[in-house]
């Protein structure tokens, strides 16, 4: 056996690096007590600190075989840059999906209009970081914010992210103010299109499923983090029927490995759909890597380098390397990838 194999790098689509630094604490008794957490750390971020904290967990990322990054960003302009710079020093491809936040949250998070968000994302383009669109929910972005933003996407050539379906009291409190579910508002104001993102999803119906599928719009599922925030099963086995791309992301960074993200996400499938055969292995590498980067609007990105000496591929025939890394391997096996 050869000593190296290469394959395209993991696409991480759905990160927030800051939160990381939440691992360590079990942190709140369901979403919403998490979320308190979160805002807390969220209040203390600074341009300095997302530099520096933002270039460890990247150089985490990379280590464990994600090349790319879409970091989905809510803390402020001055801290998107800095995570564009921390980016750089690591050497990862990033993709900047700086969100639109029109109430709740903290300060921090809010733009004054959509128009004064809409020209934040074109001073991150014109400074050369690669940018896409991301209203952060239906909670954040009222209804008006999202038509602004779903027709400047319709125009231009960004990615739109958005969150949605990822907890039932957001669905809720949506059909109590528009009378619709979050991706029924989503493609009524112009947000699904085929370079449109839904993060989660997890408690999609059947019509907005639907709505995806007839879009082209694709899923970002965050496996480690959906589990760790008690969000409930994605709706994997519906997802596939209907042919809707699906990607993944590490979102809160509870854990940074690719091979564990896929693999979570493949044993929802299988507990769901109680076959072991509705993914492939090619499937889900396929997920890790070209679904994120078409999700990003990447064209290129790094490849990564499986170390076949590594102890946990001991014994395994190369052909049977793609299977051995998705079922039975963890993101070590990949020699980091250097700047
Ligand atoms: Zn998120």
């Amino acid at each position: 056996m050869s000593d190296d194999l290469t394959l395209p790098g993991f696409v991480n689509a759905h990160s927030h690096a800051f939160q990381r630094a939440l691992r360590g604490s079990a942190g709140g008794g369901d979403f919403w007590a998490w979320r308190e957490a979160m805002l807390e750390l969220a209040r203390g971020q600074s341009p300095h600190n997302v530099r520096t904290s933002y270039e460890a967990v990247y150089r985490e990322m990379l280590a464990a075989g994600w090349t790319a990054v879409g970091e989905f960003h809510y803390l402020g302009f001055e801290e998107a840059v800095a995570a564009a710079e921390a980016a750089e020093a690591a050497g990862i491809e990033l993709v900047l999906l700086y969100a639109a936040y029109g109430r709740g949250g903290l300060d921090r998070f809010r733009q004054g209009s959509p128009a004064e968000y809409l020209r934040r994302v074109e001073q991150l383009a014109d400074k050369g970081i690669r940018t896409g669109l991301a209203p952060h929910s239906v909670r954040a972005c009222p209804r008006d914010w999202l038509e602004e933003i779903g027709r400047y996407a319709d125009e231009g050539d960004f990615v739109l992210h958005v969150h949605a379906d990822e907890q039932p009291r957001e669905i809720e409190e949506c059909i109590g103010e528009h009378g619709v579910r979050p991706i029924e508002l989503l493609a009524e104001t112009g947000c699904l299109g085929p370079r449109t993102t839904i993060v989660h999803a997890t408690h999609a119906d059947d019509r907005e499923l639907d709505l995806l599928s007839d879009s082209g719009a694709r899923v970002c599922l965050c496996p480690t983090t959906e589990a760790s925030l008690a969000d409930g099963f994605a709706p994997v086995e519906r997802l596939v029927q209907r042919g809707v791309g699906i990607c993944v992301g590490s979102d809160s960074n509870v854990r940074i490995d690719p091979l564990e993200e896929l693999r979570e996400l493949d044993g929802v499938a299988r507990r769901g759909a109680l076959r072991r055969d509705l993914l492939s292995a090619g499937d889900l590498l396929c997920f890790g890597s070209d679904e994120g980067a078409a999700s990003l609007g990447l064209t290129e990105w790094p490849e990564v380098t499986v170390d076949l000496e590594h102890r946990s591929l001991a014994g395994i025939e190369e052909s049977d390397v793609p299977c051995a890394l998705v079922y039975g391997c963890a993101g070590d096996v990949f020699s980091a990838t250097e700047p």
